[in-house]
């Protein structure tokens, strides 16, 4: 239950605070140490100082919260946090499935990156350069559908440096992620033409890094002390789940899979375990209009069922257990909670987005973010360049005629007047034409 409870009072804080610049009081190296939730290290707290005199002008000593941006990172922490949870069915409260990690190194992480999830990265306001690399499990929609939103408007969002990205390889040449980006790039012609041709073009490049799916532990990254391990998941052929290793910490993502042997035996004993798992098939008839053979099929042949993730984890004993890739909501959460706790008794959260992990060796602390909904773009990490002068933003004879004299006469005056302003000289592409002689 404490899990359950947590998440209801993290809800409360953000409900209460809403977007607040704070500061993280609370060092996993004081008083959270070892940890099994925020809960206990409060009554921890409680226990060891007694009740605390607080300032009524200062900020508060304590809160159970993340703000992004806020907290520096040790240089031996670990930091995850759920950018996706959900479901391939869209839902403002949860996307679909992406992790983000951040290690005191410096570098960072995206596992996976499903529909929805890009705008739970934007709202942490990390510049997109330190974003380069991502990593897909599988090529499911709720694990990669916000991939090329993410890769074609990064140029717009001050992306300088080109994407890298990691994925498994095809049962067919066709279906391996090498050709899901080339089709990719292909499909979004027009698109990477025209903005290329608007804002500095260096942040579409990709670089695309196709591993062998069926490789058992098998290193596919290995740079800056940082290690990526995969091993075949259970899910259709060519998925995959991760291990990354650094400094000590483990942390272990499973994408979309039936518990495998492969996951008893290299996340065993990790720090971070995150798992998928289901609501019960009974649930799923309810809530999706699925037939009895559906719920079963999805619920526990394709996916995780909430006993069977227990029983994983209680095998592999990491130090905290995460479950995701359900509908969590009050009622959904003690139907999970309540199956995996049939074959799993260890520490456990039940992830929604923005649940936030800060892993240390002396534990696992866990905490809401409180996300910035009024987001921009984090600021411009390099010199930018003008456009691709060489890439096409076509502008033909039809728009000629299009265009609205009176209101183009009017943004030229705007344009006159930022030249005026800012002692610029910038021609009006295409409202400037209205008075060049007809062709
Ligand atoms: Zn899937
Ligand atoms: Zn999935």
């Amino acid at each position: 239950m404490r899990s359950y409870i947590l998440m209801i009072s993290a809800a409360l804080v953000i409900a209460v605070t809403g977007f607040v610049v704070g500061k993280g009081y609370l060092n996993v190296g004081d008083t959270a140490k070892n940890t099994i939730s925020a809960l206990e290290s409060q009554e921890a707290m409680a226990e060891q100082k007694g009740p605390q005199k607080w300032s009524s002008t200062k900020p508060y000593p304590s809160h159970e919260a993340y703000y992004p941006g806020t907290e520096e990172l040790g240089p031996d922490e670990m930091r995850v946090i759920a950018c996706g949870t959900g479901m391939p069915q869209p839902r403002l409260k949860q996307a679909a499935a992406c992790y983000l990690v951040e290690l005191g190194n410096g570098d960072k992480f995206i596992f996976d990156m499903g529909e929805g999830s890009y705008e739970r990265l934007m709202a942490l306001g990390i510049p997109l350069d330190q974003l380069n690399k991502v990593f897909l499990g599988h090529l499911h929609l709720d694990h990669a559908g916000d991939f090329p939103a993410f890769y074609f408007t990064g140029p717009v969002n001050n992306r300088l440096t080109p994407v890298r990205l990691w994925g498994p390889s095809g049962v067919k040449p066709e279906w391996g992620t090498k050709a899901w980006a080339d089709y990719m790039v292909k499909m979004w012609a027009w698109e990477a033409a025209t903005r290329g041709a608007a804002v500095d073009p260096r942040g579409l490049k990709l670089e695309v890094n196709e591993f062998d799916w069926t490789a058992v532990n098998n290193v596919i990254y290995d740079e800056n002390g940082v290690q990526v391990r995969t091993m075949p998941a259970i899910h259709g052929e060519q998925s995959v789940s991760f291990v990354l290793e650094w400094n000590g910490l483990k942390f272990a993502f499973s994408s979309d899979t039936l518990p495998t042997k492969w996951w008893a035996e290299h996340a065993k004993g990790v720090d971070l375990s995150i798992h998928e798992c289901f609501i019960p098939p009974e649930m799923m008839m309810a809530r999706y209009g699925f037939t009895p053979q559906e719920a079963i099929f999805v619920g526990t042949q394709g996916h995780t069922a909430a006993q069977a993730f227990g029983k994983i984890m209680e095998q592999t004993k990491p130090v905290r257990a995460v479950c995701y890739h359900f509908q969590n909501d009050f009622d959904t959460s003690l139907a999970v909670y309540s199956a995996i706790r049939e074959t799993y008794s260890g520490p456990l959260d039940l992830a929604t987005d923005f649940m936030t992990w800060n892993v240390t060796k002396d534990g696992v602390r866990t905490r809401m973010a409180v996300p910035n909904h009024d987001s921009f773009p984090a600021p411009v990490q390099m010199v930018k360049q003008p456009p691709d002068s060489a890439a096409e933003f076509p502008f033909g004879e039809l728009d000629r005629e299009s265009i609205d004299v009176p209101a183009a006469e009017v943004t030229n005056e705007v344009i006159k007047k930022f030249n005026k302003d800012h002692g610029t000289d910038i021609v009006p592409a295409y409202t400037g034409t209205i008075n060049e002689p007809k062709k």
